[in-house]
């Protein structure tokens, strides 16, 4: 995770960005029913007893001997392509994140209102509540969607990753006992699994999204076909990302001009430390690119899933109509244009009621994962499921009352939505600002740097001092904790740690190699 904070001096609007690279591995083991289930509760009634009230689907055990009863067409959790598929008379489409379409009630205030046998009233979602159908495992639920929660309120609800990904599920399990080395910050005792996929003769990039579900889940090595063995400790500092995001473990190659060796066509192998069970697959994707990672190569763009949590009086209505936030988009194109990438689709959610009212101002660095646990599939195409999650909140308060900020991954991940780790959070605190600081603008370069760590970049230099990124391109500042940061040969670079109200900032070639790697830069048009 890192962390862009601010810092106001006595007259100058100067703002502090520094990223924190905790180990939150204790954060991030709650479990997919810590989801939109109970989001809208503090109590986190996770076992959806029907105690829970608006934690949880509102079943009770009479419910359960109906949940693998099969879902007749018409009723709520059927396949619909229109609102007149459904008894209910609304339809949750494909291209709304519902695979192959999902009959509902939009706004269900108990499973009295909902159509069918084994359904449930899920509370909580953004936007209002859906009926959902009920359910003991995965078997129980219609292909592109999972079993999520745990005990009688368990629900189908569009999977984690959807098949239009391809996700493989499978491994060979290396007892702990056959590994000598293996050694990884707090977790070295995990067990490990290895994977292997075929990368296509060509490729410029690749990026490997490897998840288990419920597990810790550390990426160890990669080993190329035939230029070796990466070391994920030596290779940059890539490592602690997968420790803060636990479930998920994204991977970018090359992360950087150094590493571009690394990507060629043919068979990889990577190793991986869990603490799951030695009978359980890890699940994975694999990106491959064949782009042009510089500059000169064709325009790419970046979809963005902005989701409004208080943002200063914008909503999925307004906002395209507001100027504030027009000047905040062109900010941000401004910042990126240096690498041939600017803003593509965009999409609006409204996040209203009790998760508004619980995550509009965030306190601690938990609360981030679970907000970003709530973003949601923005359609089933490949195209759409490769889009960032933006969370526009209203501030930061108490413990990060001096954070802008926050990107859940170094890079993020890329192609799934719903996961601790699956998005970023910013601040609308200066979005209406103006005189000495240009409000709009700082706030755009705010979320354009959030991206940045989001994509792959770590700061130019750490705000602690003596802590650089693996680029040979990038400036170096040797006396950031001194203060005097204008002396900083990096002040001007995007992942400066420090922000103040500059009116450009600049990328090197190895940063823009690196944004243009990551799977979520697309070619105009979107990936085939
Ligand atoms: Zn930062």
């Amino acid at each position: 995770m890192s962390e862009l904070r601010r810092l106001n001096l006595a007259f100058a609007a100067l703002l502090l960005l520094a990223a924190a690279c905790g180990d939150d591995s204790e954060g991030t083991q709650a479990s997919v029913t810590a989801d939109a289930a109970d989001a809208g509760e503090g109590s986190g009634s996770a076992d959806g007893s029907g105690s829970g009230a608006d934690a949880s689907p509102d079943s009770d055990s009479s419910d359960t001997a109906a949940d693998t009863t099969p879902v007749e067409p018409g009723d709520d959790g059927a396949a619909c392509t229109q609102n007149t598929d459904c008894a209910s008379g609304f339809c949750l489409t494909d291209e709304q994140g519902f695979p192959g379409g999902l009959c509902t009630v939009f706004d269900c205030s108990s499973r009295q209102d909902c159509f069918g046998v084994g359904t449930a009233c899920l509370r909580g979602q953004f936007n209002g509540n859906l009926c959902v159908p009920l359910c003991v495992v995965d078997a129980d639920c219609r292909e592109g969607y999972e079993c999520r929660g745990t005990g009688t309120g368990s629900y189908c609800y569009p999977s984690f990753a959807n098949s239009n990904l391809d996700p493989v599920c499978a491994s060979d399990f290396i007892a702990a006992d056959d590994v000598t080395n293996f050694s990884f910050g707090g977790v070295s005792r995990l067990d490990r699994h290895r994977i292997a996929f075929d990368v296509p003769t060509g490729s410029t990039s690749l990026f490997v999204l490897a998840w288990d579900q419920g597990h810790t889940l550390v990426p160890d090595l990669i080993r190329a076909p035939t230029a070796g063995e990466l070391q994920m400790q030596t290779y940059a500092s890539y490592l602690f990302t997968p420790i803060s995001l636990g479930e998920v473990s994204p991977v970018l190659l090359p992360g950087g001009p150094d590493y571009t060796q690394y990507v060629e066509g043919g068979r990889y192998e990577m190793e991986f430390g869990t603490d799951g069970p030695a009978t359980e697959d890890l699940c994975y994707l694999v990106f491959t690119e064949s782009e042009s990672l510089s500059a000169t190569g064709e325009p790419l763009v970046v979809d963005l899933n902005f989701y409004f949590v208080g943002a200063d009086g914008l909503t999925a209505d307004s906002a395209v109509g507001d100027p504030a936030f027009t000047r905040l988009i062109d900010s941000f194109n401004a910042v990126y244009s240096t690498a041939n990438l600017t803003v593509g689709e965009v999409r609006y959610f409204d996040v209203g009621g009790d998760i508004l009212a619980r995550f509009q101002v965030i306190r601690d660095s938990d609360e981030v994962y679970e907000l970003v646990k709530l973003s949601r599939q923005p359609g089933s195409s490949r195209d759409a499921l490769l889009s960032a999650n933006v969370f526009f909140i209203e501030g930061f308060a108490g413990q990060s009352s001096s954070v802008l900020g926050i990107s859940t991954g170094i890079p993020g991940a890329a192609g799934v939505h719903g996961q601790a780790g699956t998005g970023l959070v910013f601040s609308a605190e200066y979005l209406r600002q103006t005189g000495n600081v240009n409000g709009p603008q700082l706030v755009g370069q705010v979320l354009a740097h959030e991206l940045g760590h989001y994509l792959g970049l770590f700061h130019t230099t750490e705000q602690s001092g003596g802590q650089f990124d693996q680029l040979d391109d990038t400036e170096r500042c040797s006396t950031i904790e001194n203060g005097n940061l204008g002396a900083c040969a990096d002040y001007n670079n995007l992942m400066f740690p420090i922000a103040a109200t500059r009116t450009s900032l600049e990328l090197s070639d190895g940063q823009v190699s690196i944004i243009r790697a990551n799977p979520l830069t697309k070619p105009v048009g979107g990936r085939r």
